[in-house]
């Protein structure tokens, strides 16, 4: 075991090796390391500091979500105004701009920068010493919110400066070799740049809202603003987030002299920066760029709204200034917006995984920012009514966030005479069973739980790539197993057997009339294929469950906290709520979901038939010396509380069960002690002080007994 000063020093070189490979990953999206590696190095981390809860640091990358929901945001006031960016709608815009510069300088080789404009939603983070003290919003460029909990959760915005990017020593210092980077001070620092949501990302929270009966959001702007702002930082940390910083508010103290530079050193720093930056001489090279980034806009996997072009010098910025509103040394210019016309067909009504009855446009195929769509979700009953779209109406269509096809609304005069207003139907579309619209949601729901539509849904999910990764069963033969009887739930793929599959009626025909089936060959390879998904990782299968809130990371996160199914089912939610990237909310809905004994008897189903509900060799870092013993913890600990003098004590190996039993190895007692103190000592269990249980997270060795 190792001795404190120990632990602290390794605690020290593991977050850098941490922060150093995060940086690859979320930064530079060039991980040096397996995913597994980087995980048994993060569990190291979490178990001495779980051992050692002093050495816990809010810059300490298992920290990343740990502040408890807030139910407002101070406010933040910005040490420098944050501008807004004056707009130039075309190149000729952009011309004007570039002759009252020429005119100003009285000079024709002022150098640009020209930037991508990211589409999400703007950003300023403060460090002191090095470290990040706070992340706000613009609010009204004075002043801001305070969302640093939020922020910390985004795993691109770095906890600390990188080394590398410590300034010079300010003159005559008498630390100036490089040898003492380490020990040069850090001026405070404020960095600004734009949190943004992936396109992919922002069409999944959308499906999302719309199967859980919230409001969708309008563009990645929007879903990236509203993430930052949630009251609990899990459920920002759950958005898929990222950042692309470019500005540092005050470049003096670093000594940099141009926008170029201060690009390069926000990259050095360890921040996220778009690799698309230009440096242009000239505005022909500005117009070029500008030209490649509208052809390029739609295979970026972000969305951007323009560029952003910047006079490099900072000498120039400071001689031309600000307007009210804007800087003058900076333009946006912004893309033309890219709508379309076609006529509505039919509006479809599609029920979801949860029930959820999305109505659907479906119109003449038409090519918008890059590719031809044909259908477009309307979300729900109102949003069909606000737009007040009807069937055969000639309707303006868009990409929202430039990736999710939107119908903006109807052209009025060219609508046919006689059109209808749209309602939905009364009963569900694919069982004919009740919909109740709760109240308060946008969503009506199909309440028949037997609704195959929905069931399909599901087992779809489970069978996805993302998910069990059933490859080779499509849409098609779900289906029609569902409507053949064949099943019902998530476990009943797994009865399903190469023979029976064999015969599985298509429901297409042959020339001659008789019905075509599956057939061998396919039957065997979804067999096969079947059999794999049984031993999926874990955090797949929490995902398959399709439980509310629970995506992929924090499919993860549950996984690498509780190494088991059972073991989370066991949990009651506060202990849930306490694991980093879980909070209140997701593990309200996680216990929900394992409460109910419908979901439970699907479990057991899975278990039954060889489904693995573990953690595949989950290999321990700490030694699991308290392997086999059971606790119970009971009372007020002084050093601990309940919560950490238990996660350490399960980092060690051992159990820790909620009452006393014969089977209870130790019973910790602390001040107070409930009445499973006299359980315990009617049971004859040992009953161990605060300082025993001390001795044992020190020294890792189990007690005398
Ligand atoms: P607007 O909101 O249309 O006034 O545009 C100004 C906003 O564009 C700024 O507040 C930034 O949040 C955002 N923006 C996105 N990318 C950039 C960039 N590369 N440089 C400067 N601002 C940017
Ligand atoms: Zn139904």
């Amino acid at each position: 075991m190792p001795d404190r000063g120990a632990a602290a020093a390794r605690v020290e070189s593991l977050r850098r090796e941490i922060e150093h490979h995060a940086h690859r990953y979320y930064v530079l999206d060039s991980p040096e390391v397996s995913d597994d590696a980087y995980d048994a190095l993060v569990r190291e981390l979490e178990g001495l500091e779980a051992r050692w809860p002093d050495l816990v640091t809010p810059d300490s990358p298992t920290r990343r979500v740990g502040a408890p929901p807030s139910e407002t945001f101070e406010p933040a006031r910005h040490a420098r105004r944050m501008y807004s960016l004056d707009n130039a709608m075309d190149f000729s815009e952009l011309d004007a701009w570039f002759d009252r510069i020429e005119k100003d300088l009285g000079r024709r080789d002022c150098a640009f920068v020209a930037e991508l404009k990211i589409d999400g939603s703007s950003l300023s983070l403060t460090y002191k010493e090095g470290r990040l003290t706070r992340a706000a919003t613009r609010g009204d460029g004075t002043t801001g919110e305070n969302i640093t909990a939020n922020v910390r959760a985004v795993r691109s915005v770095p906890l600390r400066l990188r080394d590398e990017a410590r300034p010079p020593a300010a003159q005559g210092a008498l630390l100036d070799t490089p040898e003492d980077d380490a020990h040069r001070p850090w001026p405070a620092i404020e960095v600004r740049g734009e949190v943004y949501m992936p396109k992919s990302s922002f069409a999944r929270l959308n499906a999302d809202q719309d199967e859980a009966g919230l409001p969708v959001f309008a563009n990645p702007r929007n879903a990236a603003a509203g993430a930052v702002r949630q009251k609990d930082p899990s459920v920002t940390a759950s958005r898929d987030l990222s950042t692309f910083m470019y500005q540092i508010a005050d470049p003096r103290p670093l000594a940099l002299s141009r926008q170029s530079e201060a690009l390069a050193w926000l990259a050095r720093a360890g921040f996220r920066v778009n690799p698309d930056i230009r440096l242009c001489a000239s505005r022909d090279e500005v117009r070029d760029f500008c030209e490649t980034a509208i052809e390029r806009r739609h295979d970026l996997p972000y969305e951007i709204d323009g560029v952003v072009v910047k006079v490099d010098s900072f000498a120039l910025q400071d001689g031309m200034g600000f307007t009210a509103r804007a800087p003058r040394w900076a333009m946006a210019f912004k893309f033309p917006p890219e709508e379309k016309t076609t006529v509505l067909r039919a509006i479809r009504v599609q029920v979801g995984r949860t029930g959820a009855l999305t109505p659907v446009a479906e119109f003449d195929p038409v090519l918008v920012a890059g590719s031809t769509i044909a259908r477009a979700t309307l979300h729900n009953e109102d949003e069909v009514r606000r737009k007040d779209v009807r069937v055969g109406d000639t309707v303006i269509v868009r990409k929202a966030g430039d990736v999710i096809p939107e119908v903006v609304g109807p052209v009025p005069g060219l609508r046919p005479e006689g059109a209808a207003e749209w309602t939905m139907p009364a009963t569900c579309p694919s069982c004919g069973g009740p919909i109740w619209r709760p109240a308060g949601e946008v969503a009506a729901r199909c309440t028949n739980v037997a609704c195959p539509a929905q069931r399909l849904e599901r087992l779809l999910h489970w069978a996805g790539r993302t998910a069990a990764d059933i490859d080779g069963l499509g849409y098609e033969i779900t289906a029609r197993l569902v409507e053949t009887g064949g099943l019902h739930d998530v476990a009943d793929f797994y009865r399903l057997d190469a023979e029976a599959l064999a015969t599985l009626d298509t429901g297409r025909l042959k020339k001659d009339g008789t019905p075509i089936v599956l057939g061998e060959t396919i039957a065997a390879k979804l067999a096969v294929s079947i059999e794999a998904s049984k031993t999926r990782p874990l955090p797949r299968l929490l995902y398959g469950f399709g439980i509310r809130h629970v995506g992929s990371t924090v499919a993860d996160a549950l996984a690498a906290a509780f190494g088991s199914i059972d073991a989370l089912v066991a949990t009651p939610a506060e202990s849930i709520a306490v694991v980093d990237g879980i909070g209140p909310v997701i593990a309200a809905s996680v216990r929900a979901f394992f409460d109910n004994p419908d979901n439970i008897v699907v479990v057991e189903k899975l278990r039954a038939a060889g489904v693995r509900l573990v953690e595949e060799q989950r290999g321990p870092t700490v030694p699991q010396t308290l392997a086999g013993l059971t606790f119970v913890l009971t009372g007020g600990l002084v050093k601990y509380s309940r919560d950490e003098a238990g996660a350490a004590l399960k980092a060690l190996g051992a159990k820790v069960s909620s009452s006393v039993s014969k089977k209870t190895s130790f019973v910790v007692v602390g001040e107070d002690p409930g009445s499973k103190h006299d359980r315990a000592l009617e049971l004859g269990v040992p009953v161990l002080d605060e300082a025993a249980l001390d001795r044992i997270l020190q020294t890792g060795e189990p007690p005398r007994s």
